[in-house]
């Protein structure tokens, strides 16, 4: 049965990892009657066209969300503000600006006085990602069994926030609302905090010096492995995550950093209790997950 399409017109901006998944999954399902894409970069942009993952691939901003009926930022957190700027003057009254950065109270401040009468803005956030970025790394599954986080403000227009909803429920996504600065401070443990360690104990193992280092590559284990994944991430996505989350992220890492010393205290006064009931303890944190269907 063919239902109407929840968008006549859809742009997306800023065609990397998240916004390349977003375009293949909208033009799967044919959420969209149009999807016009845009990128700051040239080369992604005829990279776009080649993949042919959008119906148009627009050379502004202006012309990509002019009569979109929705636009979503799908650029680094650092780059919300300004091509927020750019284009809100050549979005149409009535259409909604929505968005996918990892941080969200800084996104709604730089945005929001930006806002036109007449626009409604729906931050979220798919929790979904991998290390990879740019066009190429895409792919329409991505979102399939993930939650997207809705951080409306309370005076926001509650129509829009259900399109947006609904349009990463059409992407396979589980959503829910969610407050923008509780979902700064739980982010900041299950993500930024992870990610801070992984660029750290890379940065420390490649200190090493020459014979033990080339050993931590070759005899590279499990966990180390599985820093190295995560710290193979963007840089420019993960600097402006960490500046955009500051406070949240220096409070976990002040947490974390503590439970560090009191397990190193425990190692060395031989305190088996305490280091089984901490294993133990992220054993349980792991079955949850697997539970769940999030591991
Ligand atoms: P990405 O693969 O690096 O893609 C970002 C794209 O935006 C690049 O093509 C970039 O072009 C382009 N861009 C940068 N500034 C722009 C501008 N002013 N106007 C138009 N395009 C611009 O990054 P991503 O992983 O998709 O992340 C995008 C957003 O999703 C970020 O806000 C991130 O916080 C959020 N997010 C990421 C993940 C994840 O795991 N990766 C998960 C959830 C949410 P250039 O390469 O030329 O700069």
């Amino acid at each position: 049965m063919m239902t109407a399409p929840l968008f006549e017109r859809l742009a997306i901006v800023g065609l990397g990892l998240i916004g390349s998944s977003l375009a293949r999954r909208v033009r799967q399902d044919g959420c969209a009657g149009e999807l016009v894409a845009y990128d700051a970069s040239p080369a992604v942009r005829a990279r776009v066209a080649e993949l042919g993952i959008a119906d148009r691939v627009a050379e502004t901003g202006a012309d990509a969300v002019r009569d979109a009926d929705c636009v979503v930022l799908c650029v680094p957190v650092g780059a919300m503000g300004s091509t927020a700027a750019d284009l809100l003057p050549h979005m149409k009254p009535g259409a909604i600006l929505s968005d996918v950065g990892s941080t969200k109270q800084s996104v709604i401040e730089t945005i929001r006085p930006l806002l036109p009468d007449g626009i409604a803005f729906v931050p979220a956030h798919p929790l979904a990602g991998t290390e990879y970025s740019g066009p190429d790394s895409g792919f329409p599954t991505l979102f399939e069994g993930r939650w997207t986080l809705l951080t409306p403000p309370e005076d926001g227009d509650p129509d829009a926030t259900a399109q947006v909803a609904a349009l990463w429920r059409s992407c396979g996504a589980m959503t829910r609302e969610m407050d923008p600065a509780h979902h700064d401070r739980v982010l900041a443990i299950v993500s930024h905090l992870p990610h801070l360690l992984a660029f750290t104990i890379c940065g420390t193992a490649d200190d090493l010096e020459g014979e033990s280092r080339s050993e931590v590559l070759q005899f590279a284990a499990s966990g180390f492995r599985d820093f190295t994944r995560i710290a193979a991430s963007d840089p420019v996505m993960w600097r402006d995550v960490f500046l955009n989350n500051r406070e949240a992220l220096l409070e976990m890492l002040a947490r974390f950093t503590e439970d560090a010393q009191a397990m190193a205290r425990a190692i060395r006064w031989g305190d088996e209790d305490f280091i089984v009931d901490r294993i133990e303890r992220g054993r349980r944190i792991r079955r949850s997950l697997i539970e769940i269907r999030q591991a």
